[in-house]
């Protein structure tokens, strides 16, 4: 039987150094030698999974096929390498301890005293090592927080036991730390690096690897100080310098010759890489040819980390069409009181999901102005529930309709809890959460979007499109095309006599990859240009009749998938 290998990715000095995009870098050159990777992240708060806490604490949710709500590093993995994470691809400190709980509550360890060291260890283990099936090689291991915090202790300790249970030909220590450019003295510092590793030794690991962040790229005089003083080999210095564009990485690593490295010390053959497609990537990121500004509103714009695969995703729209899409931040709570200066001169609106009463008035205005001045929209989730609201409410006429989630005496509850979606979500959770099918109608803008009718989305939500009010939408104008298999829950709306309105249920950024743009995606940046496109034109020619031929233009424009030409 094949021995999977095992890179534990660790953190020294401070936070946010890119540990989980380095991670999933390792991961892509990997891939690119051919082999097979999974990764993990362990995290060493107590909360037993990020569902709960707030985008402020934590950034963005990320959502899982199978329905986990888990750090949002997994989407980097996801975006970065082929694998479909899972619910075994996270956990937490709270989680390690609840299955340990519940297993001396159940006897099952023999009235023994439990203890951080074996059984909290133990747990983690098993944990890793169930990652590790046969079809895959190596299994890439995030450790969440910074060597030195006490809370990581347990993961520390389980990893460094770990290396002795498996081999040392099989088990590589990668550390991330910061060498600092002090201006004042004109110098890399080399310090925080030496104090970080000398931490992690005095717990028993000493790295293999060190990943350097730096502002710049290190000269090679650097690297040799940090390996004498950290007892690594000089070639295991890695130089992680910042970059223009995160999908520059793997080409940056492989530069530094860190496939290299990690197939040599972990003993495995693998095949000359090929980055090409990381090289294609970057080029669309960069040379662009065209552009266009899309508004988002939402409530936590002030920390776009909470919606980091949304950005990507729009990110992997604007390559495919070879634009740069600029991404416009708009506080929900200032569009209220209808003050719109902030959307006007955007190509396209879009409003993500959220939770919570707080800002749902603004981004109803932003439908509405949406609507009525037939800018491309994009609703997702509460997005896609705010403009069945708006339409509600404007269209036809129901005064005070809402969502049951923000006014639970609504005299029309257009967004409601639905009996259908407790017969479909798992016992238990009242949340819709991971993968369901969606089917569409032929004919429609989804269809044109996805060229499929039938489709797999994520989810996570607690409400849905109110089914009595689903005929009479229609008969106005929004239609719901996009359907639960059993036609009772509405996946995705769409405005007749609009340039290209679209809601979705479901979170299409969660599957988003650079090397296979989301069709959603490619779609509505190619309606912000053709916005842009039709607004430039009309300023050229300054005369109306030109809209109107736009506007013409646009209806008939060809299915949205991939154009890079329009
Ligand atoms: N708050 C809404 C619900 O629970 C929308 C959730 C979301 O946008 N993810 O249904």
């Amino acid at each position: 039987m094949k021995q999977t290998k095992f890179i534990f990715v660790t953190g020294g000095v401070l936070s946010s150094l890119g540990k989980g995009l380095s991670s999933a870098s390792m991961g892509a050159l990997l891939e690119s030698r051919g082999l097979t990777v999974a990764n993990l992240k362990m995290d060493p708060y107590i909360n037993v999974d990020p569902g709960t806490m707030s985008p402020y604490q934590h950034g963005e949710v990320y959502v899982t096929d199978d329905g986990a709500e888990t750090d949002l590093d997994l989407g980097h993995y996801e975006r970065f390498t082929n694998q479909t994470c899972h619910k075994a691809s996270n956990f937490t400190t709270g989680k390690v301890y609840e299955a340990v709980i519940t297993k001396e509550r159940r006897g099952e360890y023999l009235g023994r005293t439990v203890q951080v060291i074996p059984h909290i260890t133990n747990e983690i283990k098993n944990r890793i090592l169930r990652v590790a099936d046969e079809k895959i090689d190596v299994v890439i291991v995030e450790v969440g927080g910074t060597v030195g915090d006490i809370e990581s202790l347990p993961f520390l300790e389980a990893i460094r036991q770990l290396k002795y249970d498996l081999g040392a030909d099989n088990c590589l220590f990668a550390h991330v730390t910061l060498v600092p450019f002090i201006k004042t003295a004109d110098e890399l510092k080399t310090k925080p690096t030496q104090h970080s590793v000398k931490e992690l030794r005095s717990i028993g690991i000493q790295p293999d690897l060190l990943l350097a962040r730096s502002d710049r790229a290190l000269p090679n005089e650097i690297k040799q100080k940090i390996a004498l003083f950290c007892n690594v080999p000089a070639g295991s210095v890695v130089s992680a310098p910042d970059v223009d564009c995160i999908y520059r990485l793997p080409l940056v690593f492989h530069d530094e010759g860190l496939d290299d490295l990690l197939s040599k010390k972990l003993n495995i053959w693998a095949r000359h890489p090929d980055l090409s497609v990381w090289a294609d990537i970057v080029d669309r990121f960069k040379n662009t040819e065209r552009e266009a500004t899309i508004g988002i509103v939402g409530k936590y714009v002030h920390l776009i980390e909470s919606y980091k695969s949304l950005n990507e995703a729009l990110v992997h729209g604007g390559m495919t069409h070879r634009a740069r899409v600029n991404l416009k931040y708009i506080s929900s709570d200032e569009l209220e009181e209808g003050k719109l200066e902030a959307i006007e001169g955007c190509d396209a609106i879009l409003v993500p999901g959220g939770f919570g009463e707080r800002g749902s008035e603004g981004k109803i205005s932003a439908v509405r102005y949406a609507r009525e001045n037939k800018i491309p929209y994009l609703g997702i989730c509460l997005g896609m529930q705010m403009a069945v609201v708006e339409f509600a409410r404007n269209v036809l006429n129901l005064e005070k309709a809402n969502s049951r989630e923000f006014d639970s005496e609504t005299p029309h509850p257009v967004i409601d809890l639905m009996e259908a979606q407790k017969e479909i979500t798992e016992k238990g959770g009242t949340m819709r959460l991971g993968k369901y099918p969606c089917i569409i109608k032929p004919g429609s803008l989804a269809h044109r979007i996805y060229d499929a009718e039938e489709i797999e989305e994520r989810h996570r939500h607690r409400y849905e499109v109110n089914s009595d009010y689903v005929e009479q939408m229609a008969a106005a104008g929004l239609r719901a095309m996009g359907m639960s298999p059993n036609g009772a829950l509405c996946e995705t709306v769409e405005l007749d006599d609009h340039p290209w309105f679209f809601g979705c249920q479901f979170h299409p950024e969660y599957k988003s990859r650079p090397t296979r743009p989301h069709p959603v995606f490619v779609a509505f940046v190619r309606a912000a240009l053709e916005h842009r496109r039709g607004k430039d034109e009309v300023l050229e020619q300054n005369d109306s009749e030109g809209e109107a031929e736009l506007a013409g233009a646009i209806l008939q424009a060809p299915p949205g998938g991939v154009s890079p030409e329009s």
